[in-house]
């Protein structure tokens, strides 16, 4: 009770207040129960609007950047997803609801396995996950409808750029290792076409075509 209502206070306050319009968007947010995607001794913090602390020097993002990134993919219900950077997995929760199938990469083992275990639990069918570099994408499962990249990128992979469908969308942050530019990609038949949606900051994409490791 104490949870469902911080999230209700979440979704008004930080969500609807700042400009997200996208009802499947709000409605996702209004359902993912957020405080089981942290460590216990973090759950009373989980509604809050900054990001959280996930364990192996990662975070879970402050709830309004997942909400922007998520209404700036414009996908649906039959769309088909690739995320790079599967984190805590709330991310991937929050899409799931949204769309048929959700494919989500994670490169460290630990942090795969918890989410992993997590969307069983929570019985997110449409996940399907994979522990691997996401910057060279998911080849075999693609054309993507929309490809979320949930780490700092020195530039966008052109891997993943090959992953997206024509009339697809890309939303990566892209900068260097302390402060980016989320950036919105569309494909179509004329070529690549990007938008800047502003600063952000987050941990960086570490990979074949991200950061070197150190
Ligand atoms: N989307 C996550 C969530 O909802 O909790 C937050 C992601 S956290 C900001 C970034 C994640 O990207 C970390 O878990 C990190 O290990 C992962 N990551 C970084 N480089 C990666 C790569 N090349 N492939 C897959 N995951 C990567």
């Amino acid at each position: 009770m104490k949870y469902a209502r911080q999230r209700a206070e979440m979704v008004g306050r930080q969500i609807e207040a700042r400009g997200i319009t996208d009802v499947n968007v709000i409605q996702a947010f209004q359902k993912v129960p957020r405080h089981l995607f942290v460590n216990e001794a973090l759950m009373d913090q989980a509604y809050g609007d900054f990001p959280l602390p996930i364990g192996e020097k990662q975070t879970i993002s402050q709830p309004y950047i997942v909400a922007e990134m998520t209404q700036a993919l414009e996908v649906s219900k039959e769309s088909r997803v690739l995320e790079i950077g599967t984190g805590s997995g709330y991310q991937a929760a929050i899409l799931s609801e949204i769309v048929s199938r959700v494919y989500t990469i994670e490169r460290i083992h630990s942090l795969f396995i918890k989410a992993r275990k997590l969307f069983d639990k929570l019985h997110y069918h449409n996940i399907l996950t994979k522990y691997s570099d996401g910057s060279s994408g998911w080849k075999d499962e693609s054309p993507f409808d929309g490809i979320i990249v949930t780490a700092g990128a020195p530039e966008i992979p052109e891997s993943l750029i090959d992953q997206l469908s024509t009339g697809g969308r890309m939303v990566i942050p892209v900068g260097d290792q302390y402060s980016q530019k989320l950036i919105k990609l569309y494909k179509d038949e004329k070529g690549i076409h990007k938008v800047d949606l502003g600063g952000c900051r987050f941990v960086k994409l570490v990979g074949t075509h991200g950061w070197n490791e150190i």
